[in-house]
């Protein structure tokens, strides 16, 4: 079997919800799982809505306007999603009384886009002669921890869904993507923004699926963000290190975590086009044969560059320790560290409030400097592994353009080298670099 996951642009509209049937009946020889997403638009709409419920305005009309506005086109009876609309109503109403609007209550508000889209999609393919069903993604036994916006799998889920899902007599099975259920307590969790991508390979894991494809509106992973450059290319190969890379370092066509449980059982994950299905896009697999040196250059932004100073106690037993305790205690992900003599700095994707509870700890024996709107800029490949040069190509190409470097790290293994830069560098830092490497 296979795991077809479609993202929000892929049904957003009817044409491209026709396409689908055509994609799905193309493969139903492969006994295809479906994911979706939430129509394109309503998860941002569904974030605002809870936005405004807390600051005293719950409404749902722009919702209900795209919603029912599709289903309208698609000749789906809007008593599909009825019930659905009416308890984001209550919801929203809820927020807005008690003023008050926790991580676990904006993770349910977040839910109702795919839950609507996966029962619109069902009805859409079975007007199109497809024998689906839809299933919430939690009724198939997706279970995860309870870390709200964030959540991860849980280990029994893997089997469970394996076993709910052979119960279920239907050609194409459509299931949620991005959301979950807590095995703490039954509440609705999400997997981030773009999640979708990792509940398709979750799915894939657990059913053992020959392939995963996911299904976007690029030609895959392209060799930079083509808004940036004109000239970027499709990626055809990708090793599933290299996928993590780029994923977790800015590409933002995978989820960061979507490659994890490829890994496991060794499934190939495919990205593809839906408005060019011929396309090859790119394949993601253990081995790939194509080793350029350079796969991508990719970029995440508006970082905060945190240096922390402390000259009386820096490498003395206990003190790296001392500093990452409290950013465990804090739930603080850092992306890019660098340690000298008298200071360790690090970039985190935190905003300046979240992160003050943190630096006022840190303050106790350490002078904290703070700088905002930094970015990484990376070149990922394995191919760079022991070829000589590149990291000077790199800084070179990245000076002569006038881009100051603050911060540099390559890991041992080799596969990226990352350098930290200004956000208003971004633009030229990826232009230059992609023309060094890949023009
Ligand atoms: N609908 C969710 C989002 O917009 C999840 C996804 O599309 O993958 O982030
Ligand atoms: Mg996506």
């Amino acid at each position: 079997m296979i795991v077809m996951k479609f993202g929000g642009t892929s049904v957003g509209s009817k044409d491209s919800i026709a396409n689908i049937a055509t994609l799905i009946k193309s493969r139903l020889d492969k006994k295809p799982l479906v994911i979706t997403s939430a129509h394109s638009g309503i998860t941002n709409m569904l974030i605002e809505a809870a936005d405004n419920a807390l600051k005293g305005n719950p409404d749902i009309t722009k919702i209900e306007n795209r919603q029912l506005g599709l289903m309208k086109d698609l000749g789906v009876d809007e008593s599909l999603v009825r019930e659905l609309l009416d308890n984001l109503k209550e919801l929203l109403n809820g927020i807005c009384m008690i003023e008050e609007l926790s991580p676990k209550t904006f993770d349910l508000v977040q839910s109702f886009g795919e839950r609507m889209s996966c029962r619109v999609l069902a009805a859409a393919m079975q007007k199109a002669g497809i024998k689906a069903e839809a299933k919430d993604a939690f009724d198939l036994g997706l279970r995860t921890d309870s870390k709200h916006g964030q959540a991860t799998p849980d280990e029994e889920s893997y089997h469970e869904i394996a076993r709910q899902v052979r119960t279920i007599d239907a050609d194409v099975i459509i299931t949620t993507g991005f959301i979950a259920k807590s095995a703490v307590d039954g509440n609705i969790t999400t997997l981030g923004r773009g999640g979708s991508d990792f509940s398709a390979t979750i799915f894939g894991a657990a059913l053992d699926a020959d392939e995963v494809e996911i299904w976007t509106d690029v030609n895959g992973v392209m060799t930079a963000d083509p808004g940036i450059c004109k000239n970027a290319k499709s990626i055809p190969q990708l090793s599933f290190a290299e996928a993590s890379e780029l994923a977790w370092y800015g590409a933002k066509v995978l989820h960061p975590s979507t490659i994890l449980p490829a890994v496991k059982k060794d499934i190939p994950v495919r990205v593809l086009n839906t408005m060019e299905p011929e396309n090859p896009g790119t394949v993601i697999v253990a081995s790939p044969e194509q080793t350029d040196i350079a796969k991508s250059v990719v970029y995440k932004e508006d970082l905060l560059l945190v240096n922390i100073n402390s000259s009386r106690m820096l490498l003395s037993h206990g003190f790296m320790a001392k500093v990452f305790s409290i950013f465990e205690n804090y739930n603080i992900v850092i992306n890019m560290i660098a340690t000298s003599e008298v200071t360790i700095s690090l970039t985190t994707a935190m905003s300046i409030e979240d992160l003050k509870p943190a630096i006022d700890e840190l303050n106790e024996f350490s002078t904290v400097e703070v700088r905002d709107r930094h970015a990484i800029i990376c070149l990922v490949g394995q191919g760079m592994s022991g070829v000589k040069g590149t990291a000077a190509k790199m800084f070179n190409a990245l000076s002569s353009s006038g881009v100051n470097i603050e911060m540099i790290s390559q890991g041992a293994g080799e596969i990226n080298i990352a350098a930290l830069v200004k956000n208003d560098d971004i633009e030229t830092a990826t232009k230059v670099l992609h023309q060094e490497f890949f023009e």
